[in-house]
């Protein structure tokens, strides 16, 4: 068994690299006259939703990567989203469309997300960019995931033959995870609410992914020694400090157990951004291979 304490896996630093590489890709773009787009409409004024708006802006201006802010007020109804979304699909300039969700409780999300053009979905929720990832084709991935891919890629290198247990099936989250590790060559389980005794389970894999929204739910007691964390949960808890951000995980009591683990804040979180600037230049990319092939 362990008894040292786990390596903290840095995603702030891991995600530098990834706007780095996005800087270069940007800059290579440049020398044949694109300039990437990404544009981002945000409906209403959920203050988590802006604060999450404002730094994907910040990020796409650093790497180079023009933005196109869409503020909509709350009582934006679907049919009027829908024509921006036409706007947005028919501009050749814009290469990247992300609706920032949750969306007013008036407007349906599924309507929304399927009328993005699949080749401008830089979230990687449209079901042509689900059914390509499940079928292994070169498609726009979700953000985290593929951050939470680059993680265990950084920090495991070669993970082919683990045994990988996600907790939660989302399809923004738990899902496209467990396709991504399946694709990697994992043995792979989805854990969810409904799952008899999901600690036991998690006992037997050598990378968790939690992605839950639960704070403190996995503890040492969910993992076996030398188990690799990653820990994609955001929540917000009051303390007699104030409130704070914690993960999924209890930190404290896993890192004494684990190999590895991303702490919360500072861990996910910076790489979901990174890869949606990513997915922006893969777009970019895809549209123009598009472009070429309807010439020949
Ligand atoms: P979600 O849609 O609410 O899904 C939660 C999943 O957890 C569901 O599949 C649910 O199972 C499962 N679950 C709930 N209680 C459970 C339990 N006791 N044991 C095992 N599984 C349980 O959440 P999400 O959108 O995937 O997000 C999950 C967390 O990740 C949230 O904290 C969210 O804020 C965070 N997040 C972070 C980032 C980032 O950039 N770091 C990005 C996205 C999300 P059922 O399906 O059976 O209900």
């Amino acid at each position: 068994m362990s008894n040292s304490f786990a390596k903290d896996i840095d995603g702030k630093a891991i995600a530098a690299c990834v706007l780095e590489e996005v800087a270069a890709d940007v800059r290579e773009l440049a020398l044949h006259g694109v300039t990437p787009a990404l544009a981002v409409v945000l409906v209403g004024s959920d203050e988590a939703s802006q604060v999450y708006v404002r730094n994907k802006i910040l990020r796409a201006e650093q790497a180079g990567i023009r933005s196109l802010e869409y503020r909509l007020p709350n009582t934006t109804g679907q049919a009027e989203l829908l024509e921006v979304i036409a706007e947005l699909n028919a501009d050749p300039l814009v290469n990247g469309i992300l609706v920032q969700l949750p969306l007013p409780a008036s407007i349906n999300e599924g309507v929304v997300i399927h009328a993005i053009d699949p080749i401008k979905d830089v979230d990687g929720f449209h079901r042509h960019n689900v059914g390509g990832l499940v079928q292994g084709q070169e498609v726009l991935t979700p953000c985290t995931p593929s951050g939470c891919m680059r993680l265990l890629e950084e920090t495991c290198g070669d993970i082919s033959g683990k045994h990988a247990v996600v907790i939660g099936r989302s399809n923004i989250v738990g899902k496209p995870m467990a396709t991504l590790l399946l694709q990697a060559h994992c043995s792979v389980s989805i854990v969810h609410s409904r799952s008899v005794d999901a600690a036991a389970l998690c006992r037997l894999a050598d990378i968790v992914v939690a992605a839950v929204g639960r704070p403190g739910l996995i503890d040492a007691s969910w993992l076996k020694p030398g188990a690799v964390v990653i820990d994609v949960g955001i929540n917000r808890i009051d303390t007699p400090e104030g409130s704070r951000l914690v993960g999924d995980v209890d930190y404290a009591s896993a890192r004494a157990v684990a190999s590895a683990i991303t702490p919360v804040p500072g861990g996910v979180g910076p790489m979901t951004i990174a890869y949606l600037l990513k997915n922006t230049v893969i777009a970019t990319r895809l549209q123009r291979k598009s472009a070429l092939m309807e010439k020949i």
